[in-house]
Formats: C-alpha cells, sequence, structure tokens
C-alpha cells in the first residue's frame, strides 16, 4: 500500500502563484511526498485575506502543516487570534473555510451528516466536515474539548496517513480531498479533568500554542482592527496587562485581544475610554459585584477616573 497515494496528486493552491519554493536537503522519497513550502503565498496574492498580524511564525508554520497534509492543534487562550489565523490563512492558501464552533451537544452525526426525510424520500445529506472533505477545504473545529467524545471517531482517520472520513451510515468511505486540513483549537486554561484531550488525539496533531501578543503588538492590533489613535491602543493594552497579572488566578477568563478591540470600537462612537473599558472589558470577565470593585480600581488606576 502506498502510505502516501495523495502525494501524487497535484495540490491546486490558487493563492500560491508566484510563490517562491527553495529546495529542501535531500530526503529519502516516501518521507518527503512533495516539497515544504519555504516561502508564504504573498497575502496581496489573495482576494484581501482577513488581517492577521503574526506573532511569530505562526503563518509559515500553517503553511508548512498543510503543504505536509499534517493537522494542526491550536491552544491559547480565548480572543487571542486563533480563528483570525486560520481565516487568514485559508484566504491565502486559497482554500475554502468551513468553522464549526464545539459545543456540549455537537456529534460525529453532526458532522458527517445525515439522512432527511423529505416528501416520503430519504436522502443523505453531507455535514460541514463531509462537505470540507470533499471540497479540500480547511476545517476548522473551534473549542473541540466541549464537544461529544463520539467526535474522536470521525477524527482519527482523518486525522493520520488515512485521511479519510468513514460516512457508516451513508455507507461510503471519503478520501480527503487535495487540500482538505483539519484544525482543531481548543482553551487549555479551561481544561479539568474531564474535558482534556486524549493523548491518542493530541498525539495525531502538529500543535501551536498562541498566547496574547507582547504589548507593542497588541497595540497595533488593537489600532488596526478599530481605527483607534495610537494613544487609546497604548491605554488600552496597560490596562489589559494589569488586568491580566490581576486576574489570571482569580478568573476563568482575563482581558483578552478581542475585549481590547472592541473598548476602541466604541472609543469611535464618542464613549469615554473609561466607559468603554468598563462596558467592553470589565463587565465581560465577571457578574461579582465585588470582583468587578476591585477591577474598577485597576481600571482607574491605569486609566485615571
Ligand atoms: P480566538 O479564536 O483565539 O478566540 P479571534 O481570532 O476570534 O480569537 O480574535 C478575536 C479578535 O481579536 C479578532 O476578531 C481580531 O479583531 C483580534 N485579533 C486577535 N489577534 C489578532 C492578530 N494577530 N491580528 C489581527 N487581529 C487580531
Amino acid at each position: 500500500m502506498n502510505r502516501f497515494k495523495d502525494a501524487a496528486a497535484p495540490i491546486a493552491y490558487p493563492a500560491a502563484q508566484g510563490l517562491r519554493l527553495r529546495s529542501l536537503p535531500p530526503e529519502p522519497a516516501l518521507l518527503s511526498p512533495r516539497p515544504a513550502l519555504h516561502a508564504l503565498p504573498a497575502a496581496g496574492n489573495a482576494a484581501s485575506p482577513p488581517a492577521y498580524l503574526p506573532q511569530g511564525d505562526e503563518c509559515l508554520l500553517f503553511a508548512q502543516a498543510h503543504a505536509a497534509q499534517l493537522p494542526l492543534l491550536l491552544k491559547g487562550p480565548t480572543g487571542c487570534g486563533k480563528t483570525r489565523l486560520v481565516e487568514h490563512m485559508a484566504a491565502r492558501l486559497g482554500r475554502p473555510l468551513i468553522t464549526v464552533s464545539g459545543h456540549d451537544d455537537l456529534g460525529a452525526a453532526d458532522l458527517t451528516g445525515r439522512h432527511l426525510i423529505a416528501g416520503g424520500d430519504t436522502r443523505w445529506v453531507d455535514g460541514p466536515l463531509a462537505r470540507a472533505v470533499r471540497e479540500g477545504a480547511i476545517f476548522y473545529l473551534d473549542e473541540v474539548v466541549e464537544a461529544r467524545k463520539d467526535i474522536t471517531v470521525v477524527l482519527h482517520p482523518l486525522a493520520d496517513d488515512r485521511r479519510q472520513l468513514p460516512l457508516e451510515r451513508h455507507g461510503e468511505l471519503l478520501d480527503a480531498a487535495p487540500g482538505f486540513m483539519l484544525v482543531l483549537s481548543y482553551n487549555p486554561g479551561y481544561q479539568h479533568l474531564l474535558k482534556g484531550l486524549k493523548p491518542s488525539t493530541r498525539q495525531r496533531f502538529v500543535a501551536l500554542t498562541l498566547g496574547y501578543p507582547t504589548p507593542e503588538l497588541e497595540a497595533r492590533i488593537v489600532q488596526s482592527e478599530s481605527g483607534c489613535t495610537a494613544e487609546v491602543a497604548a491605554a488600552l493594552v496597560r490596562l489589559a496587562q494589569a488586568l491580566r497579572r490581576l486576574t489570571e488566578q482569580d478568573l476563568e477568563e482575563t482581558a483578552s485581544t478581542r475585549l481590547l478591540v472592541m473598548a476602541a470600537r466604541l472609543t469611535g462612537q464618542g464613549l469615554t475610554l473609561q466607559r468603554a473599558a468598563q462596558v467592553a472589558v470589565m463587565e465581560a470577565l465577571s457578574d461579582d459585584t465585588q470582583t468587578l470593585a476591585a477591577l474598577q480600581e485597576v481600571l482607574d488606576a491605569v486609566l485615571g477616573e
């Protein structure tokens, strides 16, 4: 059996025209089914991908995992840019993107598909994962640990060399089209004993951890995402830094880049910085009046009353 039977099939990277491919150090042919991507398709080649300011080499790594037909696990706190990275890279790689958010009722059949009865007829309707596998899309399952455990049955054969999706109820075994990529994300901070990823799942994925960006980068992100001034962005980032120091032990969530962008957008509508931070950041972090009072003290100290 040819372990890399997809390797001979050409992968169309419409967005990758003009790509610089540098040659790799020689490797046994079996271990190197196709050249790795050393240069990314320039963002300008795709139809304006959603903006993403990288924290490190994550864009290149994403493209390399895609070219090597490896699935990717993105770890990181909520609101730190995981989804935006996937949206950005899907556009740069010229692949359709299908996103599903994990929740405690999400099971295998929601991903693979089901028979629907319409007008006395029964017909099979592909679920989002089956569609992505057929189309060679990037399939992004956000917050995977929230989903039901039976989804691993469909994810495992897709995540290893088989790259297959069994549609048992439909009696079909789908081979993933070239270009298909499985991307999962979760927030390790939320994990408790029952909700971790099983080692057998984790070991099938290339894993990448994103944290909150450095203060300089985060200020640039807040400014470019909201159109606020550099001063407003810098002040919000200072607030986030102080809150992260304070809340990391006490709260399940802390001030994310997403919340800062929301606060910055409100200042663009005429709200004062203090009020915008209160409604967009503080109120999102806790419902408890005592905790909110403590957070308010931090806000006053950082932004002034
Ligand atoms: P996550 O998926 O990690 O919960 P998102 O990707 O949805 O977070 O990010 C939330 C928001 O924060 C995005 O919509 C975007 O406005 C902003 N953001 C975070 N990181 C970046 C980044 N590196 N570049 C551009 N925008 C970012």
